[in-house]
């Protein structure tokens, strides 16, 4: 009676990397697919069209390194794709921006041997767990949470400021502010600013 039961099947996995904007999540996906592309597998990666259309964009990291990626509206249209071409490595950035059902389109090509590598915003500027991703923080095999550099003090950055006509957003501003002028920095727990932060995260 052998101790362990081996199997001849792949077995996937879920890998994910976390962390507030311009920590370096695009960079470390494009890193880690580079890699599996070396070692002679089949990859694929895919983010958000933002509109109803599947093109081809590029994953562009804030430092200028890209790749090449399917954008798809859909979380089915990934598994659609990675099924007709026969793709090993799945790489999803801004994972955020999918709806849930992505959680069981990615269990499934993960219980199909499939390694999946995704990248995305734990929290939004509100400091708030955003979509997706505590369930697939969860259920990841392995999580990497990167910090970025706070563009006020120069400390470690774990959060994503929003600023809208130069101001720090509030904290019930419309994700959608016609006509307002609207940028993104990385701030630590110190420089974050936020109006009307809820004491207890409601859920
Ligand atoms: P993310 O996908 O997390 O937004 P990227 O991989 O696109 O991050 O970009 C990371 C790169 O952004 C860094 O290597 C660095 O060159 C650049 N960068 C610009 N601003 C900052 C910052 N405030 N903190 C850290 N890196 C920054
Ligand atoms: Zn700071």
């Amino acid at each position: 009676m052998p101790l362990h039961s081996y199997t001849t099947e792949k077995t996937g996995s879920l890998e994910v990397i976390c962390g507030p904007m311009f920590s370096g999540k695009s960079e470390e996906l494009i890193r880690r697919l580079r890699r599996a592309t070396i070692a002679k597998q089949k990859t694929g990666v895919f983010k958000h069209s933002l509109d109803n259309r599947s093109t081809l964009k590029s994953v562009v990291s804030h430092n200028g390194t890209t790749l090449e990626a399917f954008a798809t509206y859909t979380p089915e249209a990934i598994a659609a794709l990675v099924e007709d071409n026969d793709i090993a490595v799945i790489g999803i950035d801004e994972v955020q921006f999918f709806d849930t059902t992505i959680i069981s389109v990615i269990c499934t090509m993960v219980n199909k041997g499939k390694r999946v590598i995704v990248a995305g915003l734990d929290t939004d500027f509100r400091g708030v767990p955003f979509g997706s991703m505590p369930t697939l923080l969860s259920i990841a095999d392995s999580v990497a949470k990167l910090q970025a550099i706070c563009t006020e003090c120069g400390d470690n950055a774990i959060f994503t400021q929003r600023l809208v006509d130069g101001r720090p957003a509030r904290y019930d501003d419309p994700i959608i502010l016609i006509g307002a002028q609207e940028a993104y920095q990385a701030r630590c727990r110190g420089c974050y600013l936020i109006d009307k932060k809820p004491f207890v995260l409601q859920l």
